[in-house]
C-alpha cells in the first residue's frame, strides 16, 4: 500500500514529502481526473497519483504540455469529476491562455491547479511567480505554510473551488513540495460518481448551459466571477489557514505565506524576540481578507513582508492600507520592494534575520559583511564541486559533439537554438558551448524559424535548432510547421532519447506507455515531421561516422526545412540503466599522456565524468565506476587509444 493511500491511525501521523502530502489531500478530497506535465518540483504528485490509479480509481495522465492538461483537468470539472492539474511555474504561462477563459466562465465541480514554483531557479531557467495570475485573471489563490497544511488546504481547495464556482490555484515552492513532514491524515472517501456533461440549459446557467467565453457574455461573465471572489474572502477573513502569533501590539509585524513561515519562525526563534515580534501567517493571499489584514496592521506601526518570489503579498498589502489609512494609521512597510529583503533570489533563515538584525537594531552575526565567505570556507573541503555537465554516456554529449563539429567545420560561425530539457547544457562546456539560444520550451525552433528567414538581409550563418522528444510534442511542433510552410532554411535535431529524461522519465506521446504504466499507442516523431514536408534522416549519436556523413549532407542540402532526429536513450533510461554496452580501457603504448600531441582532448574538451586525467602520471584514466559503457570516448580519441570490447549478454 502506498503512503498517500492508507487510512493510517491519526496518531501515526506518517512522514511525507510535500508533494505526496498534495496527492494525498487531493485522494481526502475525492479527486478523479489528475493531469500534468512534468517540471521540477511538480513532477511527484501526479507521479504519486499515477502509482495509485487503479488501487482509488482515478485517471492520471501526463499530457503533451500545461495548457492541454489544464483542459484535461476542466473537462473532468464540467462533467461533475473534481479534477486536480499540476505543473510548475513557467507552465503556468504556457497554461495562461486557456486558463483566462476558464476563470471567466468558472468551473463546476472542484477544480485544483497545483502550481509548484522554484525561488532561486534551483532547477529552472528563471524565478517566475505564477501568483499574479490569479490577481490578473480574478481567482483564488491559496498557499500551504507547511507539510500539515500542504494536505489539508490541498482538500479544502476542492470545497473553496465549489464555493466559488472557479478554478483555485494552489502555490507550492520547492522547499515546500521537497520538503518532508509528519502529516495527520484524514480520511478517503467512498465515492462513486458518474461524469456527465450536461450542455443543453440555458445559455447563461453554469452549471448545465454550454461552457463558453463569448464578447457578448465577457462582462456578466467577469461579474459572477467577482461574486466567486466575493465569497472566497468571505472564507478567507475566518479560514484556520490565516494564523497569528507574537504579542497583541508587536514593535514589528511580520507577514508572511509558504515556504517563508520556516525561516520567519526559525529566524525568531533563533534571535528571541518573540515578545517584540508577531507573525502573521497567510495561506489564503488572494484575494486578500481586508478585515483580518486590517485588525492586525492596526497593532503594529512597522510591517515587514517576507514572501518568496516577486513583493507580490507586499504590493497587495500595500494597496489594501492604503485605501485603509485612517483607521489603521501609519504604517511603514519592509520587504523586496525598500531591499530589506533582497529583491532576488530564494530566501533562508539566515536573510530573514539579517532583515530583522537590521530593523531591530540587533547585533548578530549573519548580518556581516563576510558571514557568507566565512560559511563557504568552512565548507571547503567537505563539499565537492559539482561541474554543471552531463551524465557520463549521455547521449547529448555525442551530438552536441557532432553538432559542433560539422558548424566548425562549416566555418561560416553556424549556431544552434537551443531549447529547454538537459540538452540546455549545450551553453556550457560539456555541450561545448554550441547552443547561442535559450528560452521557452519551443523557442529553439520558433526562434531557427525566424534566424532562417534572413537570408535576404544577409543572414549566412548555418541555423540549428535542437529540442528534446518531450519538447518536441509539448510545444516545438507549431515553430516547426511555421518553418516549414515559411520555408524556413534550417535544420531541426530533435534529440529523441526516449522519455522526460531531466524530469525523472515520464512518458508523452512518443512513448507507448501511460501515467499508469499501462500500454498506449506511440506517435513515431519521424513520421510527424515527414507528413509536415519536411526532409527526414535519423540517425544514432554514439555511431560518429555514419552520423557525421547524414549532418554534412543536411548542412548541404541548403535551403528548405531539414530534420534530423538523433536517437540514443538517456543513460539513466530504464534500457541503459546499469547495462554496459562496451568495457572501455586506455591502452597505455597509445595514450602518451601529454606526449600524445592531443593537448589531451579527451579529459579536456570531451570531458566525459568517466574521463579521469592523473596529473602525478600524467596520463588519462576510465573510472570504472562512472563509466557506464557507452563507447563514444573511443571515437574521440585522435590516437585510438580507448580500447572498447563488446559486453556480452548486456
Ligand atoms: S539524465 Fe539522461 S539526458 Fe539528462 S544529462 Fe543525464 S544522460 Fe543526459
Ligand atoms: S565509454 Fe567513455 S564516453 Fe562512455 S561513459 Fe565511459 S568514459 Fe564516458
Amino acid at each position: 500500500m502506498s503512503i498517500i493511500t492508507g487510512n493510517q491511525n491519526k496518531a501515526e501521523r506518517p512522514l511525507m514529502m510535500g508533494n505526496e502530502a498534495i496527492a494525498r489531500g487531493a485522494l481526502e478530497a475525492g479527486v478523479k481526473v489528475v493531469a500534468a506535465y512534468p517540471g521540477t518540483p511538480s513532477s511527484e504528485i501526479p507521479k504519486t497519483l499515477g502509482d495509485v490509479a487503479d488501487e482509488m480509481g482515478l485517471y492520471v495522465e501526463w499530457s503533451t504540455n500545461e495548457k492541454v492538461s489544464l483542459e484535461v483537468a476542466a473537462a473532468a470539472a464540467y462533467s461533475g469529476l473534481r479534477a486536480l492539474c499540476t505543473m510548475k511555474q513557467v507552465g503556468v504561462n504556457v497554461a495562461s491562455d486557456f486558463l483566462l477563459h476558464l476563470a471567466e466562465y468558472g468551473s463546476r465541480t472542484g477544480l485544483v491547479l497545483v502550481t509548484c514554483e522554484d525561488p532561486g531557479s534551483l532547477s529552472s531557467t528563471n524565478e517566475g511567480d505564477s501568483r499574479p495570475y490569479s490577481k490578473m485573471m480574478e481567482f483564488p489563490l491559496i498557499e500551504p505554510g507547511d507539510i500539515q497544511e500542504a494536505k489539508d488546504m490541498t482538500r479544502w481547495a476542492f470545497e473553496l473551488s465549489e464555493t466559488v464556482r472557479n478554478v483555485v490555484m494552489l502555490r507550492s515552492v520547492t522547499r515546500m513540495s521537497h520538503a518532508s513532514g509528519n502529516v495527520t491524515v484524514g480520511d478517503l472517501p467512498e465515492t462513486d460518481v458518474k461524469a456527465d456533461f450536461q450542455c443543453n440549459g440555458e445559455f447563461f446557467d453554469q452549471m448545465t448551459g454550454p461552457v463558453m467565453t463569448l464578447p457578448s457574455t465577457a462582462p456578466a461573465q467577469r461579474l459572477r466571477q467577482h461574486e466567486g471572489l466575493a465569497k472566497a474572502i468571505a472564507c478567507f477573513e475566518e479560514s484556520p489557514f490565516n494564523t497569528y502569533t507574537g504579542p497583541d501590539r508587536p514593535g514589528l509585524l511580520i507577514i508572511t505565506s509558504s515556504a517563508a513561515t520556516f525561516y520567519c519562525r526559525e529566524a525568531i526563534a533563533i534571535l528571541g524576540i518573540e515578545e517584540r515580534v508577531g507573525l502573521l501567517k497567510l495561506g489564503t493571499t488572494w484575494p486578500l481578507p481586508p478585515r483580518l489584514i486590517e485588525k492586525h496592521l492596526a497593532t503594529a506601526d512597522r510591517v515587514l513582508i517576507v514572501e518568496e518570489g516577486t513583493p507580490f503579498l507586499e504590493d497587495n498589502l500595500k494597496a489594501l492600507f492604503a485605501d485603509r489609512i485612517e483607521t489603521v494609521g501609519p504604517t511603514r512597510f519592509h520587504g523586496r520592494a525598500d531591499k530589506t529583503i533582497p529583491s532576488v533570489d530564494e530566501l533562508n533563515p539566515d536573510i530573514v534575520m539579517a532583515a530583522l538584525a537590521g530593523l531591530l537594531n540587533l547585533p548578530i552575526d549573519h548580518s556581516t559583511a563576510d558571514y557568507r565567505q566565512r560559511i563557504s570556507a568552512a565548507l571547503e573541503g567537505n563539499v565537492p564541486d559539482r561541474a554543471m555537465t552531463f551524465c557520463p554516456g549521455c547521449p547529448h554529449r555525442a551530438s552536441f559533439w557532432l553538432l559542433h563539429e560539422a558548424l566548425k567545420l562549416d566555418n561560416r560561425r553556424g549556431f544552434i537554438s537551443g531549447d529547454i530539457g538537459c540538452y540546455t547544457l549545450g551553453v556550457a562546456d560539456c555541450g561545448f558551448r554550441a547552443v547561442k539560444t535559450v528560452a521557452a520550451m519551443g523557442s529553439g525552433v520558433g526562434m531557427a524559424s525566424g534566424f532562417g528567414k534572413l537570408r535576404r538581409f544577409g543572414l549566412e550563418q548555418p541555423v540549428i535548432a535542437v529540442c528534446g522528444d518531450s519538447t518536441f510534442f509539448h510545444a516545438a511542433m507549431p515553430g516547426l510547421v511555421n518553418a516549414i510552410h515559411n520555408q524556413a532554411d534550417m535544420i531541426m535535431v530533435i534529440l529523441d532519447n526516449a522519455g522526460t529524461a531531466m524530469t525523472g522519465f515520464q512518458p508523452h506521446p512518443g512513448i507507448p506507455v501511460g501515467a499508469d504504466g499501462k500500454p498506449l499507442p506511440a506517435l513515431d516523431i519521424p513520421t510527424i515531421c515527414q507528413a509536415m514536408g519536411a526532409r527526414v534522416e535519423i540517425a544514432d549519436p554514439f555511431q560518429f561516422d555514419a552520423a557525421r556523413k547524414t549532418i554534412a549532407e543536411l548542412m548541404d542540402d541548403g535551403g528548405g526545412v531539414r530534420v534530423l532526429v538523433l536517437r540514443q536513450a538517456c543513460a539513466l533510461s530504464p534500457a541503459r540503466k546499469g547495462k554496459k554496452e562496451w568495457t572501455v580501457s586506455v591502452d597505455p603504448d597509445k595514450c602518451l599522456g601529454e606526449a600524445c600531441g592531443c593537448n589531451r582532448l579527451c579529459t579536456r574538451v570531451f570531458k566525459c565524468p568517466g574521463l579521469i586525467w592523473d596529473p602525478k602520471q600524467k596520463e588519462m584514466r576510465i573510472d570504472e565506476f562512472v563509466c557506464v559503457g557507452c563507447g563514444v570516448c573511443a571515437q574521440v580519441c585522435p590516437q585510438n587509444a580507448i580500447r572498447v570490447e563488446k559486453v556480452v549478454n548486456s
